[in-house]
């Protein structure tokens, strides 16, 4: 693909990663996790999540030599003025857990007649740490927030992010099905077309 023969995928997020790595499997790209090469957490300090995606991709580009493809992703809530945001991982504070997070989100909803909500991926690919052409895509995934988790599959906020059209949380979806509808697999889908227009 475009020159880009094996890439480092910036998280140790398992469950992530797997996402990401299903969405490439049809590429014929050797993806290679970076807890295979130690390469520690980034540090994810911006305000934006384009500038997490960055700052994550441009570490392991760096530690490993290697292209870098990194997500930065979140649940957005306008009831909450966008929270939890960039903040998602982390929302209910250290150590990062997924059920201290949706616990909260359930809490801090509990009065809320508004419980729509986003999830907004955005990917950036580095063909090297000093790329001056990073390759830039995202995608959002609307849903509205139930009072109480439902579902076994994915990760995060799954179980509490509800599809009033299949009547199902991301939770409960198929991963193949949840990856050819979420925020991640658009924005997938618009890096791959901008990467098949870009000159290598
Ligand atoms: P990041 O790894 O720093 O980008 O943090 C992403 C966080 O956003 C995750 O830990 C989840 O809390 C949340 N998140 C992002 N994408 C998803 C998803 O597809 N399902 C559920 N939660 C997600």
């Amino acid at each position: 693909m475009n020159g880009i023969e094996r890439l480092v995928l910036a998280s140790n997020n398992t469950k992530k990663a797997k996402e990401l790595a299903d969405l490439l499997a049809p590429l014929g790209i050797e993806v290679l996790a970076q807890s295979a090469f130690d390469v520690p957490e980034a540090e994810e300090p911006h305000p934006s999540f384009v500038e997490n995606a960055l700052a994550k991709a441009r570490h392991a580009a760096a530690l490993t030599g290697l292209p870098a493809l990194a997500d930065d992703s979140g649940l957005c809530v306008p009831a909450l003025g966008g929270e939890p945001g960039v903040l998602s991982a982390r929302y209910a504070g250290e150590p990062k857990s997924d059920a201290r997070n949706n616990a909260r989100l359930v809490e801090r909803l509990a009065s809320a007649a508004d419980r729509r909500a986003y999830f907004y991926s955005v990917i950036v690919l580095l063909r090297r740490a000093d790329d001056p052409r990073p390759l830039i895509a995202d995608g959002t995934w609307h849903g509205t927030i139930l009072e109480a988790p439902r579902g076994e599959n994915g990760f995060g906020y799954d179980p509490l992010f509800y599809l009033p059209e299949l009547e199902q949380t991301a939770a409960e979806l198929d991963p193949a099905l949840k990856n050819t509808l979420s925020h991640r697999g658009a924005a997938m889908r618009h890096l791959l077309e901008r990467l098949q227009r870009e000159a290598p």
